[in-house]
């Protein structure tokens, strides 16, 4: 069997050391985008103990401050590996800091666009670049030019925007060429792990699955098993099938019914994980017992709180019925965390990526003594769904919109009851088949059905009817952060009002909700 270092020293890898920035994973990501592998590493990462030896090593950037008595720094054996190294932030502050300490605060902290002055064109790093914007996100600054290096680019307020140690191959940027915001700053990524360290760009997302899967299966060992949660989403399905290739029947799936799921969630998820990908699946019916709890509450927050705290007692009670094979124990917690629910970046202190607690599920990892196990934290939603793709997830599935973990409690407002779900289920449900009927599901973010806790007058066949009304939400979004209410045309929007209010019974009035966010949350509670 692979160890996670052999697998790692199958392809040409950026080592990238984190020193605990919030867009460490980006550029990973962005390595990824040109085929470059690169594995992250804690910055405390002792050279000698790697397994494999990396092409070329990125030193991110970090919230802490190099000159602070308790601040993380590089083992100081990367510079005897004899590759280009590029210190991004203060990765870059950290190389002055070794090389004669010229860090210190800096007058003002410099966040957000600056324009790159490039002072040598020969310089590698730039080839192919303009005076282009990058993006600034520091408070500290570098005050003398380390030992070995000199200046290859300014910006109106860093003198020290880009350093280049010729004889070492070595490289500081004060900005972030992993955002975005610096719009040429894929080129210059490009530039450093293939014109400078050589890399060859052959991984692909086909490569992401094989390794991923022995780097779980390595991670388990022989005889572990591991539990998780799936729900009917992308994420833990495809989580979920990572580790049945890893595993196989020692990992265990449970589903459970919470009674606010979807219209026919319950039989959906059995026939595409059970049946389908041949997962093994407990299904929980939970429905009473969750409803029973959220009798009387109107509160969201109440909702969402009894909704977690019920789901673990429920998964807990599950677990335990599990009984694993001879000698082998339940060791591992899966979860299909992705990086941007990575609310706060890896810490120099914590323990290794592929391990660590999540809010979420710390009740679970603590009571049942669970190590966590989060195959999909390095990538984003559309790498996931790719992955998908590749892993014959269907594509149904691959591409469902988000669905919130307290479910349809929180598109009920109001009191939760059986009935109230019933309404806001049928209504969704047609909304979605709507959707999809006019080949609009891929173009909408997410969409969905809320029910209103007003009544309000109608007139139905001669009678009149007063029952409660249903906000339709459809939204547009790169990234959950901002989002747009979608434009319909009228005869669609006139189709989806007339079907609810004739097909579904209690509703009297359908409206949209043309509210972006902000100000607006996309879900209604
Ligand atoms: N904490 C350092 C500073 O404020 C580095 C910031 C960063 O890496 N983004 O300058």
């Amino acid at each position: 069997m692979p160890s996670v270092e052999e697998v790692a020293s199958k392809f040409d890898t950026i080592l990238v050391l984190d020193f605990g920035s919030q867009y460490s994973h980006l550029i990973t990501r962005r390595l990824r985008e040109f085929n470059v592998y690169a594995e992250m590493l804690p910055c405390t990462q002792k050279i000698a103990e790697l397994k494999f030896k990396p092409t070329g090593v990125i030193l991110s950037g970090g919230p802490y401050s190099v000159y602070a008595d308790d601040a993380p720094h590089v083992d100081h054996d990367v510079f005897k590996l004899g590759v280009p190294i590029m210190g991004i932030c203060y990765g870059m502050q950290e190389l002055a800091w070794i090389n004669g300490k010229g860090v210190a605060r800096g007058d003002k902290r410099e966040y957000g666009p600056a324009t790159l002055q490039i002072k040598d064109a020969n310089c590698p790093l730039f080839e192919g670049m303009t005076n282009s914007t990058v993006w600034m996100s520091h408070g500290d600054k570098l005050h003398d030019l380390p030992k070995g290096y000199e200046i290859v680019a300014v910006s109106d307020n860093s003198p020290y925007c880009a350093i280049y140690n010729k004889t070492d191959n070595i490289y500081g940027i004060q900005f972030h060429p992993e955002v975005t915001h610096s719009v040429e700053g894929k080129t210059l990524l490009r530039n450093f792990a293939i014109n400078i360290c050589h890399a060859k760009n052959d991984w692909s997302m086909e490569n992401f699955v094989d390794t991923e899967i022995q780097r779980v299966r390595a991670l388990v060992g022989p005889t572990a098993e591991v539990i998780g949660a799936v729900s009917g989403g992308v994420d833990s399905t495809v989580a979920a099938k990572i580790m049945k290739e890893a595993i196989g029947d020692r990992f265990h799936a449970i589903y459970v019914d919470n009674g606010v799921m979807r219209l026919n969630e319950t039989e959906q998820v059995k026939k595409t994980l059970d049946e389908g990908l041949g997962i093994n699946l407990v299904v929980v019916d939970a429905s009473e017992r969750f409803l029973g709890k959220l009798k009387g509450v109107t509160d969201p927050e109440k909702k969402r709180k009894i909704i977690g705290n019920e789901f673990i007692h429920v998964f807990e009670e599950e677990a335990a019925k599990i009984q694993p094979k001879d000698g082998s124990e339940i060791e591992f917690l899966l979860q299909g965390t992705l990086y941007p629910d990575v609310i706060e970046s890896i810490s120099f202190k914590g323990p290794s990526q592929t391990i660590k607690t999540h809010h979420n599920v710390g009740g679970l990892l603590d009571n049942m003594k669970l190590k966590l196990i989060e195959p999909l934290r390095e990538l984003f939603k559309d790498e996931v769904r790719h992955l998908g793709e590749l892993l014959g997830v269907p594509e149904d599935l691959v591409w469902r919109h988000p669905f919130p973990g307290p479910g349809l409690a929180i598109r009920v407002l109001g009191e939760v009851t059986a009935a109230q779900v019933k309404i806001a289920r049928e209504a969704d449900a047609i909304f979605i088949q709507e959707i999809k009927d006019a080949g609009l599901y891929r173009q909408i973010s997410q969409a969905f059905a809320a029910l209103l806790p007003v009544k309000s007058v109608g007139v139905m066949g001669d009678q009149r009817t007063y029952e409660q009304v249903i906000a339709l939400r459809a939204i547009e979004t790169v990234d959950f952060m901002t989002a747009d209410w979608f434009v319909f045309d009228a005869a669609f929007l006139k189709r989806v009002a007339s079907r609810i209010v004739n097909e579904v019974d209690g509703v009297a009035r359908v409206t949209y909700d043309i509210t972006s966010k902000p100000p607006a949350t996309v879900e209604w509670e």
